[in-house]
């Protein structure tokens, strides 16, 4: 599926739009029908991830020989795109679970923990977690309390983990913390295993959006965690967090796409069918333009989401670019979703109609993997350390 890997280009290539119709009919039959039903009750879809699993959509970008798809990041973009046009929160499940939790496993391991651990959750048999934030370090990751400390084959972790996404469904967590190594904090990555004792999920969030996604605190409490779990070397992981970050909002960024495509056809169906004053509200010129505006944004938005796939497929730096693609995508799934739900009027409002929901969904974009407010912190040291 990685055919584009050597151009630039926007538009799918063949198997990327056989790939597009196929995700785009898994969710329309798989996920469509329970939207309502699982935002109302935020109930986790099992069933569904299960399935994604068995479409290969969980382990999408894992080579074949670890059990994955063997996809491309570009595709992996139309799989977050389809399945978040439908329900982001289930984007946003796949986004932990892909884009952090396999991402940074992936990328960090050695070849014993990816055949310990990488096929089972490429497949989906386990559903992964990645845990960084806590409750008082969000934005500032240097500030983090939880440490391990070196017991001889083994290390004790102590700490809370807040937002957790996927934490009360997941077997498998990516924690990083710190280890305190002759008076210097070193934060390290490690593998811990939800059935380890000392683990245990503690507060469930009960959210404004994204309510079919599981968020939920961990406690770690005198976890005993082998050695061999380690990440790469102690002092390694914030480098690790941030690169696995960096790939992480391509996948915001694609979520984001997701919910402005979803908003721009809502849109464009409802201002031809409704009237007012003898006429659609598609023949008012305010209207149209709304329309335009959102479908001109969306094209950039793509532009640079693709833009920053095209890049980390093609072993180049990319990590400025998947902040202009997380900002701005995400962004404007947030101005995209209220002028949607302006265009509804009244009907946009209420849950018959999808753009409520997208107007939920999008703000945690704006939060999550890293704020806007942090995005442009990223951009602005690219630009400044680069002239
Ligand atoms: C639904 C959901 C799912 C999540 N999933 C996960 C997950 O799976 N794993 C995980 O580890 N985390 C997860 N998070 C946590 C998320 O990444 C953090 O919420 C986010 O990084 C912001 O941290 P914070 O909430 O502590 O806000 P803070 O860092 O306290 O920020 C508060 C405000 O201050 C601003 N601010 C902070 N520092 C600066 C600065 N230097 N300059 C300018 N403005 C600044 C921020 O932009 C923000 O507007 C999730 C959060 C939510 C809500």
């Amino acid at each position: 599926m990685s055919e584009n890997k050597n151009q630039f280009n926007v538009s799918l290539n063949e198997e990327q739009s056989i790939l597009q119709q196929s995700v785009r009919q898994f969710a329309e039959n798989e996920i469509k029908p329970f939207v309502l039903e699982l935002d109302e009750a935020q109930k986790f879809p099992i069933d569904i991830v299960e399935k994604m699993g068995n479409a290969g959509f969980l382990g999408a970008t894992i080579p074949e020989q670890y059990d994955g798809s063997g996809m491309s990041i570009s595709d992996f973009v139309i799989i977050m795109k389809e399945i978040s046009k439908i329900d982001a929160s289930i984007g946003l499940i796949l986004a932990a679970h892909h884009g952090l939790c396999l991402s940074h496993l992936f990328s960090f391991s050695n070849e014993e923990q990816k055949k310990k651990y990488i096929p089972e959750l490429a497949t989906g048999k386990k559903i992964g977690a990645w845990c960084l934030t806590e409750p008082f370090s969000g934005s500032d990751a240097s500030g983090m309390k939880s440490r391990a400390v070196r017991n001889g084959d083994h290390y004790i972790l102590n700490g809370t983990k807040n937002f957790i996404t996927n934490a009360s469904y997941a077997s498998t967590f990516v924690v990083i913390c710190i280890v305190e190594n002759e008076g210097k904090k070193q934060h390290t990555a490690f593998i811990v295993e939800k059935s380890y004792e000392g683990v245990s999920i503690a507060k469930k969030e009960n959210k404004l959006g994204m309510r079919a996604s599981d968020t939920a605190q961990v406690v770690f409490s005198d976890v005993k965690v082998p050695i061999e779990n380690r990440l790469g070397e102690e002092g390694d992981g914030f480098k690790q967090s941030l690169k696995v970050l960096d790939g992480g909002r391509i996948g915001i960024a694609a979520l984001s796409l997701g919910i402005i495509e979803g908003c721009l056809e809502a849109s464009i169906k409802y201002a031809k069918e409704r009237n007012q004053f003898g006429k659609s509200l598609s023949e008012f010129q305010a209207t149209q333009w709304k329309i335009a505006d959102m479908s001109t944004q969306l094209e950039a938005a793509k532009f640079l989401t693709f833009q920053a796939a095209y890049l980390k497929d093609n072993g180049k730096p990319f990590g400025k670019e998947a902040s202009y693609a997380k900002l701005f995508a995400s962004e404007l799934a947030c101005s995209a979703s209220s002028e949607a739900i302006q265009i509804h009027g009244g009907y946009g409002y209420i849950k018959e109609f999808p753009v409520e929901k997208f107007y939920r969904d999008a703000k945690l974009l704006t939060i999550g993997e890293g704020t806007s407010e942090i995005q442009r912190l990223v951009i602005a040291r690219y630009l400044l350390n680069e002239i």
